[in-house]
């Protein structure tokens, strides 16, 4: 789509810090990152918001949330069990949706925002 910033990150008119690619798929590092990790996973294929999505795009939409665990621990901000037991790491999966859920950008993405904390900001 003419003038979507994350359509011409994903034709590779504009450049980002790429961490995954398929056919369907992007992944790349926020700009402005909330957190240690935080990566934006979006579907090639133009489209506006959560709320726009089609039936034909609930594969798609299925494939964005596997890939986020899959990141994670790439990244090394997947959930860990010590050996007393207790959790440490994790991270977050943020879709933004319209102007009062706080979207900026209106190409679907996913945030998945992790890392040691403090954290910038609630999201
Ligand atoms: P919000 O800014 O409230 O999180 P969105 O959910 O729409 O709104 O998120 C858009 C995200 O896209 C922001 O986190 C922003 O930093 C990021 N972003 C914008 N432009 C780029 C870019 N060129 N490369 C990487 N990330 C970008």
């Amino acid at each position: 789509m003419d003038n979507c910033i994350f359509c011409k990150i994903a034709a590779k008119q504009i450049p980002s810090a790429s961490v995954y690619e398929d056919e369907e798929l992007l992944a790349f590092k926020d700009i402005n990152p909330a957190a240690p990790v935080h990566l934006l996973i979006i579907p090639k294929v133009h489209i506006d918001t959560l709320s726009s999505a089609q039936p034909e795009h609930t594969a798609l939409l299925g494939k964005m949330l596997a890939l986020a665990p899959k990141l994670a621990q790439e990244q090394g901000c997947a959930p860990v069990q010590g050996a007393d037991g207790s959790l440490s790491g994790g991270y977050k999966t943020l879709i933004n949706t319209g102007p009062d859920g706080g979207q900026e950008v209106y190409h679907l993405h996913m945030h998945v925002i992790g890392g040691p904390k403090p954290w910038r900001g609630q999201r």
